[in-house]
């Protein structure tokens, strides 16, 4: 389930010329993009004179007090959530990051992950670059200090000198910039309300604070918003273009829509589609919550097998891979689902999960069922087999744990414990996706990358002898 796998991050930004109380949006936005990244929370604000940032590792409500907010006194804002895809959990790697430069003061805050950092950062450095974290989002803010011209120009020549992922939000003392790399990995779409414009990497996050969702920033597009309104321009030519499909499977939050997509249709089509490409028979169908319900849904009604709720779900913890070590993981798988024995007793189970990545959390979940007195258990995967690292934003970089790129099917069904173990064909993800094949990155099931790797291969790169493999 991909509760194994680490998230990326999340990105707000809004601009409300005649509204001082931007920052209590600000952590309704990053409260709606919490699924995004549970490590850090952070608010720039601006007043149009100076802007004030404020930030800590934990999550939004955490980090925020009322009183915090009242002082985050501004009409312009940006805000992140963070989970560590370059660079550990450390307070000096949490987002927004300031710098002053010739434009004034700058806070920038990032959703990707470059893969020309290692370079990026040795001409940096050689050009006496000074880093204080350890993340690629650093080499950003420190290329664009460097150049001269508007910031328009500066923020081109910039996102210009970057390879990878990246979705980012700019704030100065007047205004928000919203920028994506040119094949759109990550999504950041843009949102009005009467008073103002508001970017988020997902549509909930604007929906969330009743604002009507006006467009996605296309690949290699930037948005500038300033008290003459919204202005678009195009930087860079549209490549070929790679959304990241796990978007669609995990990811984002199911009430937010992907390139005109709603994400839970999706995920219903999804398990519509695993019914179609291997029927069972089988007494319930259940899902891995939470994540897995919309599939299991899916899967229900094509089938006309009942959907129960067989695991529940205690919500007043944090997510298991937020923890840091195998063992507190496992553990927390068993603290935080609890089997309902009259669904599962004497029945044969479907359980749906949207991905398998390391296996660990599939195994305890078909161990609790038959500890519950499932008769049989059936698990099913609303993803094809993850069997590539993720170098653009997700935190699979090792590739060492994925148990698809070990073992064959029938190793980890017999690894996880079930009586059947079926995965969702890329044929059947691409087309419950809705979205040309062409136009989304699916490296992680088929290694075809759209852009090469230059020499990132950890999330730690940057903390090897305080530096990197420069
Ligand atoms: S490799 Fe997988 S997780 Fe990474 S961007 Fe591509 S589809 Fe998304």
């Amino acid at each position: 389930m991909a509760r194994e796998i680490n998230e990326e991050c999340g990105v707000f930004g809004i601009y409300c010329q005649n509204h001082v109380a931007v920052a209590p949006l600000t952590y309704l936005g990053l409260f709606a993009l919490q699924h995004r990244g549970q490590e850090s929370s952070g608010m720039a604000v601006t007043d149009g004179r100076q802007i004030m940032l404020y930030k800590g590792t934990d999550l939004v409500p955490k980090v925020f007090s009322e009183e915090k907010l009242k002082q985050l006194k501004g009409y312009a804002a940006i805000g992140h959530v963070r989970y560590s895809t370059t660079g550990s959990n450390l307070p000096e790697n949490a987002q927004p990051l300031v710098v002053d430069s010739s434009f004034g003061q700058v806070a920038l805050a990032h959703n990707g992950n470059l893969t020309n950092s290692v370079e990026l950062r040795g001409e940096l450095t050689r050009s006496g670059a000074v880093f204080n974290t350890s993340t690629d989002t650093e080499l950003i803010v420190n290329l664009l200090a460097q150049q001269g011209g508007d910031l328009e120009t500066a923020l081109v020549k910039t996102a210009q000198q970057l390879a990878g992922a990246f979705a980012l939000v700019v704030l100065t003392r007047k205004r928000l910039i919203g920028v994506r790399d040119p094949l759109g990995f990550r999504p950041l779409v843009l949102g009005a309300r009467p008073d103002g414009y508001l970017l988020a990497s997902e549509s909930c996050a604007l929906t969330n604070l009743g604002a009507e969702v006006l467009r996605e920033i296309q690949p290699g597009e930037m948005v500038i918003i300033d008290q003459d309104g919204v202005k678009f321009h195009k930087y860079a030519e549209r490549q070929r273009e790679s959304f990241c499909v796990f978007e669609y499977v995990y990811f984002a939050r199911p009430d937010s829509n992907l390139l005109g997509q709603s994400v839970h249709q999706v995920r219903k089509r999804i398990g519509a589609t695993l019914w179609k490409e291997a029927p069972v028979e089988a007494d319930v169908v259940i899902a891995a919550p939470d994540s897995g319900t919309p599939a299991a849904m899916g899967f229900a009604e094509a089938s006309g097998l009942p959907f129960e709720i067989g695991l529940l779900k205690n919500r007043y913890i944090g997510r298991t891979f937020i923890e840091p070590s195998q063992q507190l993981r496992e553990l927390g798988v068993r603290i935080k689902l609890n089997p309902i024995g009259a669904v599962i007793r004497n029945k044969r189970i479907v359980i749906i999960d949207d991905s398998i990545v390391r296996g660990t959390t599939s195994a305890k979940i078909v161990r609790l069922l038959r500890e519950t007195g499932a008769k049989e258990v059936h698990m099913y995967a609303a993803s094809p087999p993850y069997l590539y690292p993720c170098f653009y934003g997700i935190d699979t970089s090792q590739g060492t744990d994925l148990v698809a790129a070990k073992y064959n099917i029938e190793e980890i069904k017999r690894l996880i414990g079930a009586d059947t173990l079926r995965y969702l064909s890329l044929e059947g993800l691409v087309e419950a996706v809705g979205i040309q094949k062409e136009r989304l990155c699916l490296a992680c099931f088929t290694g075809d990358y759209p852009l090469p790797i230059r020499g990132v291969t950890s999330k730690h790169c940057f903390e090897q002898n305080g530096s990197a493999n420069e």
